[in-house]
């Protein structure tokens, strides 16, 4: 089988081409030409001596995830379905706005996490996503956006905020983010790619020590009752040990603060009192707050909680001197905005449960 070239950062292409007897720089020079140029084709790969082009050719391979979908919003955010085998697909989305382009990545075909108010959520969990398969969704957006061959990147930010939960598979994802911040790679700068979590502690501690990138976190409660309502993870991991865990990162972060992420839902967690509690809690951690109008999808049991509520709730934070901003939502006729992306995920657990339920 020939190796997949796109899973490598510079560490993992220095080790193939060593192991294949080969310079350093030549790693060097073949990240440039998949990761900047978006080749694929080791022929067209013109500063490398024939030989070395025909014998890549006969190892190696350049293997993006195969693209199945591309629809374009009225707002111009744009979403890709990408084949991910077994009938699973995951989805991507670029956002255009007029001072920067947003891609946001996905990192697992369904997701684990099983938060109340999220369609991926509800679509139970495959697998994780290879490296090849999370950095393959950046390479094809960029070609796809026409930002390769040394023309002005369409993309200037990457926000780890699609499909899944990216620290528990961070394995797969270091290298991909490594790649994103590699100057032979996308250039990318720390503070422009962004990992969102549900907040998984120990795995806040490993990004921390291993690629800090800037960090939001899925907050959507003010206290824990609540917050396990939502989402469930916090009876593993409750507030004061994520505050304690982003209070660590914070002191490697390349921003010096952490994003809070809030799902504004009606009548669940959007009244003044919800703002005033969480205003206070906020008080031990350096943070802005991003507060999201919730998306609905068929059969969520959510609703959206209306425009005066979302002011109201910004307006408490910001007078306790906590910077909010409420996200515009994009993408949403498409089924593109934060929470909607469903993509195709055969649920393997749900299965086996069923299996074994029938069998019992
Ligand atoms: N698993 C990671 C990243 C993926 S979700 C995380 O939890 O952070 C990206 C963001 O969209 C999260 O803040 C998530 O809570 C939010 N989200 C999920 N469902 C949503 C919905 N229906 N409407 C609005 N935001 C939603």
């Amino acid at each position: 089988m020939k190796t997949n070239l796109l899973a490598f950062d510079a560490a993992g292409m220095g080790a193939f081409f060593a192991a294949i007897g080969e310079k350093p720089f030549r790693a060097r020079q073949v990240l440039r030409w998949v990761h900047r140029a978006g080749e694929s084709e080791f022929a067209r790969m013109s500063d490398l001596a024939r030989g070395l082009r025909e014998r890549l050719a006969a190892t190696a391979e350049v293997i993006p995830p195969r693209m199945v979908g591309d629809t374009t919003a009225a707002d111009g955010t744009r979403k890709w379905l990408l084949d991910v085998g077994a009938a699973n697909a995951v989805e991507t989305v670029f956002i255009p706005e007029t001072e920067r382009g947003t891609l946001c990545v996905s990192t697992q075909a369904g997701c684990t996490m099983a938060c109340r108010f999220c369609s991926t959520g509800r679509q139970g969990f495959n697998r994780n996503l290879s490296t090849a398969e999370i950095v393959g969704q950046l390479w094809w957006a960029n070609r796809a956006l026409g930002a390769v061959h040394g023309t002005d990147r369409a993309i200037s930010n990457v926000v780890l905020m699609g499909m899944g939960e990216p620290l528990l598979n961070l394995d797969n994802l270091l290298p991909a983010l490594r790649l994103m911040l590699d100057d032979n790679g996308y250039g990318l700068s720390r503070r422009r790619v962004t990992v969102s979590t549900v907040g998984i502690v120990p795995m806040m501690d490993r990004l921390r020590e291993e690629c800090p990138v800037a960090l939001a976190v899925s907050l959507h409660a003010p206290n824990d009752a609540l917050r396990s309502r939502l989402v469930p993870i916090n009876e593993k991991y409750p507030l004061a040990a994520l505050f304690a865990a982003c209070r660590r990162y914070l002191a490697r972060a390349p921003r010096d603060f952490v994003t809070f992420e809030y799902v504004m839902l009606d009548g669940v967690n959007d009244a003044e009192s919800h703002a005033r509690e969480l205003a206070r809690r906020l008080a031990e951690v350096p943070c802005k707050v991003n507060l999201i109008p919730f998306n609905p999808f068929p059969a969520s049991g959510f609703a959206r909680s209306p425009r005066a509520a979302v002011r109201r709730f910004a307006d408490i934070l910001l007078a306790a001197g906590i910077v909010t901003t409420t996200r515009k939502t994009r993408g949403e006729d498409i089924d593109a905005a934060c929470g909607q992306l469903a993509g195709r995920v055969h649920d393997r657990a749900r299965r086996a449960a069923r299996v074994a339920g029938a069998a019992a």
